[in-house]
């Protein structure tokens, strides 16, 4: 028998057949590349994993899933390797890693795109754009396809089209069998509902296939700043601008210390500032006449919503979420802004310390809110708003005051949530209840079942989990 890890001794013979069943490489703790292949997104996160198989293939996904079962290993699943509070990696467990998994075809003439697991969204970008189309998706080119799409997927482009999921067709899976299916709206449909939401509790995805839709190539987008001292009437008109907008626009809040990049203004580095980032998808100059009043509001001190390529602005915060660096993040949804939340939003937003935290509030809605609520296991059809309450230091110095900073602006606003999106959700704080309320009640239900039917012994629980019990 051969130690590999605190509480996980295994035969030689057994590791030799993990091994002998992969095409990609078997890491252990003593290879070279050891340290690049565990590290995630999140700085703060610092897990040592006894093994990670990096699939090459569907096939190197079957047989690590059965041979972790059958060695009883506990097992985590990295795709992008971005799930905020480090999902996808564990101390003394298996990692299967799909990351190599870089496969994308598009289908220009049936406006479709196959996507292997390990894809990166600006990846997908890339691919889709050179010829004029897009799959709805978030907003920081570096995040995995995979676990965006499998916790619901929003964007930029998401009042006008959707979530990710809401153009998603099919999924290839790898159950917790190491059974090999595929689920859409005409094959295993329960599944595929599930897989629409609640994604990593119920197998291992290895290829997506998105219905594409025309976008750009040229938009409409990008930041109005105000100091943040004006953030109360700022908010305020936000609030009425965004009331009746047409699909076309979605709109993102920011609240941070200027960062020093070439678009701010020098005066403004590091000064405390409230943007609004209008992103219009539709026709420029309906566009420019939309956008017109809110950024002739009050007293703005720069203005660089212009007319650019949509790729350019799919990396636009790119250099605010840096990898490596140490993050924090909790969420939660609301159907609106109310006069009390800005009171408290513009109270903790003034007390931010770290020059690189930033906190979005998003604008939700239009095509979102038009799917019907059980279509999909998505929470927050109904949410008019969406926080992401995060923050971040360039290393340990610093960082419990700005988390702290993040739980009390959490607990503060608490109260006026009504959902949750997973993929927003942080670990260890997240209670049953609240996963249960991200989802509501029946759809909570209605997973568990699944839940016990495709996954009875929860061996996918690195995530926001379902428990079949
Ligand atoms: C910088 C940054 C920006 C973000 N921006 C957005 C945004 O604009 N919109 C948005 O909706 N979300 C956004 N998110 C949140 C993001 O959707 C989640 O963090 C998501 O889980 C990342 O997916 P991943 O594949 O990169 O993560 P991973 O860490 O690899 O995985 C996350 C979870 O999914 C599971 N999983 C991964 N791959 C698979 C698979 N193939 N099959 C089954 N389960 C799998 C893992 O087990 C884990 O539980 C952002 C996150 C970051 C860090």
């Amino acid at each position: 028998m051969t130690a590999i890890a605190e509480g996980l001794t295994l035969e030689e013979t057994a590791l030799a057949e993990l091994a002998a069943g992969l095409r990609g490489p078997l890491v252990g703790r003593d290879d070279p590349g050891y340290d690049a292949a565990r590290k995630i997104w999140n700085g703060s996160i610092d897990r040592r994993p006894a093994l990670i198989a990096r699939c090459a293939g569907v096939a190197d996904v079957i047989s690590t899933v059965k041979w972790s079962r059958t060695h009883g290993v506990p097992t985590t699943i990295r795709s992008g390797g971005h799930s905020f509070p480090g999902l996808s990696v564990a101390d003394d467990s298996l990692m299967i890693d799909l990351s190599l998994l870089k496969g994308v075809r598009i289908d220009p003439q049936q406006r479709t795109a196959r996507v292997q697991a390990g894809v990166l969204l600006g990846e997908l970008d890339k691919e889709t754009q050179a010829f004029g189309l897009a799959a709805p998706s978030g907003i920081v080119t570096h995040t995995g396809v995979a676990g965006l799409t499998l916790g619901g997927g929003i964007g930029w482009i998401q009042r006008k089209h959707g979530l990710s999921i809401d153009k998603l067709r099919r999924v290839d899976v790898v159950t917790a069998d190491g059974e090999f299916l595929t689920a859409s709206a005409d094959e295993n449909p329960e599944l595929f509902w599930g897989m629409r939401g609640a994604g990593s509790n119920l197998g291992i995805v290895t290829e997506f296939e998105f219905e594409l839709v025309p976008v750009g190539p040229t938009i409409l987008a990008g930041p109005i700043f105000w100091k943040m001292e004006d953030s109360p009437e700022v908010l305020r008109f936000w609030r009425e601008w965004i009331a009746d907008a047409p699909d076309d626009l979605m709109s993102i809040v920011i609240h941070r210390k200027a960062p020093p990049l070439p678009f701010v203004p020098d005066e403004l580095h590091g000064q405390p500032v409230v943007m609004v980032i209008p992103c219009w998808i539709g026709d420029l100059d309906e566009g420019e006449k939309f956008i017109k009043p809110m950024r002739e509001f009050g007293n703005v001190v720069a203005d660089v919503c212009i007319r650019k390529p949509y790729l350019m602005h799919q990396s636009m915060f790119d250099p605010s979420f840096v990898p490596h660096r140490w993050y924090y993040f909790r969420g939660f949804d609301a159907p609106e802004l109310t006069d009390e939340m800005i009171d408290i939003t513009v109270d903790y937003a003034s007390r931010i310390k770290s020059p690189l935290t930033s906190f979005p509030i998003w604008q939700m809605g239009g095509a979102i809110s038009r799917v019907g609520v059980d279509d999909s296991v998505f929470g927050g059809r109904d949410a008019g708003i969406t926080y992401n309450i995060g923050c971040c230091t360039e290393n340990a110095e610093g960082f419990d005051e700005e988390r702290q900073w993040v739980r009390d602006f959490w607990s503060a606003v608490e109260r006026y949530q009504t959902s949750a999106y997973v993929n927003f959700m942080s670990d260890g704080e997240e209670s049953e209840a609240r996963i249960r309320s991200a989802y509501g009640a029946d759809k909570y239900d209605r997973l568990k079942a699944l839940k016990r039917q495709w996954d009875p012994d929860n061996f996918f629980r690195s995530n926001q989990n379902i428990s079949p019990d």
